[in-house]
């Protein structure tokens, strides 16, 4: 059998290479991690860019079968910020030195929805004379509305494929016209068209996947061709449907460790684009977060949202920093980051450079 440093080598990597290193465990896992840290350090540097995040709302149109803050789920408060606090906590960061933002919403489609998100990113970006980079997550738009968005200061949109087997799809979401698989992706390529760093992503550990989806998911995302990704473990939730399954999943510590190694991969596969160290892995192991920069990882988005709301944005169970005001996250993220021996990127956008090398030089 070849052995790993081999096939971490290779320049292009086969479904079976992917597979053989997520099966990876002992000395040759290690192994994967250490040339992950390697590729990262090499390519992108040992630095860690802030962006903070905005849960702007957890009111949402759709029911997918995995999220806490779905339609169904008659047991959370639902709240959207006043622009105020959202101008509030995009002050804060840039008072900080975080360089850039991330709105996160539920997902609506009313105008009143688009046009409160356009004149809040033309409010953000008054902010330090456009000094704040601006990063989307506020689900599938029509084409119409990405353009708005970009014109308005966005410049980078976060859409998860949550998984790239449109069977495993069908199974994770309603069957309906506002679940599917190929209109999730035709965004993508609208947010491409459009001008954003696109960052996609999966759910690790999810019930019906398998090591040859998550293999797959690896090609998908260098397919797509992304900039950016963020991905973490399933973390099931009691008032969603997948909780049936509940007996059937990996233990939280598999599929954190799943989680890992998918980061390690797709640092190696995919060399210079940002990768985020979600709060999900934080969700498992309370290191979780640096484990993940340390093979790979260079983005991290600490919650900006204020306190009141966070118990109502609860995609999962035992979400972290529920309770903790925003500074206290920055100064324990700092030390934390700190202790992985990468610097952070303050005041600085931090960029996909994959993104960046793409763009045609006039
Ligand atoms: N509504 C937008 C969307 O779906 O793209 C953005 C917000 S949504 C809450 C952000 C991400 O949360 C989803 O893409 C999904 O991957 C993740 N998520 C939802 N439920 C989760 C769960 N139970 N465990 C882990 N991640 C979850
Ligand atoms: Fe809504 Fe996003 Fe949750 Fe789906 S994952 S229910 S779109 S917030």
């Amino acid at each position: 059998m070849t052995d790993i440093r081999s096939i971490l080598n290779q320049q292009q990597f086969s479904h079976s290479d992917l597979v053989r290193l997520l099966y990876s465990e002992g000395d040759d896992q290690q192994q994967l991690f250490k040339f992950a840290a390697e590729v990262k350090k090499k390519e992108v540097g040992n630095k860690v860019y802030f962006r903070g995040l905005i849960e702007y709302s957890n009111i949402c149109s759709k029911d997918c079968f995995y999220c806490g803050v779905r339609l169904s789920n008659k047991n959370i408060q639902r709240y959207q910020l006043s622009d105020a606090e959202v101008l509030q906590a995009a002050q804060f960061a840039y008072d900080q030195g975080f360089a850039s933002l991330v709105i996160q919403s539920g997902e609506r489609y009313d105008k009143a929805f688009i046009k409160q998100i356009e004149n809040l990113i033309i409010e953000i970006k008054k902010i330090g004379n456009g000094s704040l980079g601006l990063t989307l997550s506020c689900g599938e738009q029509s084409k119409e509305t990405y353009k708005r968005w970009f014109n308005a200061g966005a410049h980078r949109y976060l859409l998860r494929i949550e998984t790239s087997n449109q069977e495993h799809y069908k199974k994770i979401h309603p069957q309906n016209s506002k679940h599917d698989y190929v209109k999730r992706i035709q965004s993508l390529n609208h947010l491409k068209e459009t001008g954003y760093q696109v960052g996609t992503g999966v759910m690790i550990g999810l019930p019906f996947q398998s090591i040859d989806d998550l293999a797959n998911d690896l090609l998908f995302f260098q397919k797509l061709d992304i900039d950016m990704a963020g991905m973490g473990p399933y973390i099931e939730h009691k008032q969603t449907p997948l909780y049936q399954y509940s007996n059937e999943l990996l233990s939280l510590k598999n599929r954190f460790l799943l989680s890992l190694k998918m980061v390690a991969l797709l640092r190696i596969l995919m060399k210079d684009i940002n990768i985020a160290a979600t709060t999900a892995m934080q969700a498992i192991d309370p290191e979780g977060r640096e484990k993940a920069i340390l093979v790979g990882a260079n983005v991290i988005m600490p919650n900006l949202t204020p306190v009141k709301y966070r118990e109502d944005y609860l995609l999962y169970e035992d979400k972290p920093c529920i309770d903790e005001e925003a500074d206290e996250c920055k100064n324990c993220l700092e030390a934390r980051i700190h202790r992985t021996g990468n610097a952070i990127g303050h005041k600085e956008w931090g960029d996909s450079l994959h993104f960046k090398r793409k763009k045609p030089s006039f």
